[in-house]
């Protein structure tokens, strides 16, 4: 249901793709165009336009700028207003909504996210790129940027979250890259599957980096070595049985944690930031970036269904 508009509130701008084919992005689109005096809106055709769109805004020293989207959207709003003093505004509309978890922003009602923007309060993230491109969650090379690459809309369609399960299933049998991780202090590590968080979450509610925090300046970094890649492939075996065990052993990752980094591998390596694929590349370089990003974002985490939900299910 729409509220009463009210002509004291403030009007944002709000990026959105309207193309958007889950149950959940035409019940975002609804909430948007009911609540359309709350908002100018900017309907996007490209991840390139919503860049570019969020640049200009910034640009023109716009206070506020939403990302109402999946965390796709998310990252490419990122990318445009990084450097900016512009503070990001959250409708999370996708499906895993990874960075709104992570900073506590309701995911199941964009009503209540938006209340969140309206109260004002504000969080310092840290934002960090990949060979250039910005990322607020994590990012990834090899392996998981693979499955994003080669599992088709349709089998997520069709499949939903197991669609990455069976394309990483299939992928854990070929023969996995090389890769030479070099920290700032000049320890040297080989891999072959490296995760990078800036925050602690990946893929969901899974908390994954366990030491992570978003406004400290450092990367966490999980390096996989060949021995973790059977690891993995046993894990997902789980995941598909419906039990997950994620007990790696202390030989088969490396957890670290550090401002840079860089990587070299035997052979192009797909790459992704915030879930989207970047580029195939066989130099990676991990930087900081001078500026955080302003979010909105509530001091305490508001209980959500979902939270509710797992707190019913869960035994611990
Ligand atoms: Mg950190």
């Amino acid at each position: 249901m729409s509220e009463t508009p009210s002509e004291d509130l403030p009007r944002y701008p709000l990026i959105l793709n309207p193309k958007a084919k889950s149950e959940r992005g035409k019940r975002a689109l609804n909430f948007v165009m009911q609540n359309a005096t709350r908002f100018v809106i900017y309907a996007t055709r490209s991840r390139e336009e919503s860049v570019e769109l969020a640049r200009e805004l910034a640009k023109k020293g716009e206070p506020v700028v939403i990302a109402a989207g999946g965390d796709g959207t998310l990252n490419a709003v990122v990318e445009g207003l990084a450097g900016s003093r512009t503070i990001l505004g959250v409708f999370p509309t996708g499906t895993m909504n990874v960075f709104a978890r992570e900073m506590g922003i309701p995911f199941d009602q964009l009503k209540r996210a938006m209340e969140v923007i309206d109260a004002g309060e504000k969080k310092m993230v840290d934002l960090f790129t990949l060979n250039g491109a910005p990322f607020v969650q994590m990012a990834g090379v090899g392996f998981d940027a693979q499955v994003i690459e080669e599992t088709t809309w349709q089998s997520k369609k069709r499949y939903g979250p197991l669609s990455y399960v069976m394309t990483g299933a299939r992928l854990l049998r070929e023969r996995p890259p090389k890769l030479t991780i070099t920290t700032p202090d000049g320890q040297e590590h080989e891999g072959v599957f490296i995760l990078v968080g800036n925050g602690s979450l990946y893929g969901g509610q899974f908390r994954f980096f366990g030491q992570a925090d978003n406004a400290d300046q450092l990367l966490d970094i999980v390096i996989f070595k060949e021995s973790g890649y059977r690891m993995v492939l046993e894990s997902l075996k789980g995941v598909a049985r419906g039990g997950v065990d994620m007990q790696f052993p202390s030989d088969s990752m490396v957890y670290l944690q550090a401002a840079t980094l860089r990587i070299t591998a035997d052979e192009p390596v797909p790459t992704e930031v915030d879930g989207e694929l970047h580029d195939r590349a066989t130099e990676i370089n991990f930087a900081r970036s001078d500026t955080k990003l302003e979010v909105f974002a509530p001091a305490e985490p508001l209980p959500s269904k979902w939270t509710d939900f797992l707190k019913m299910i869960r035994p611990w």
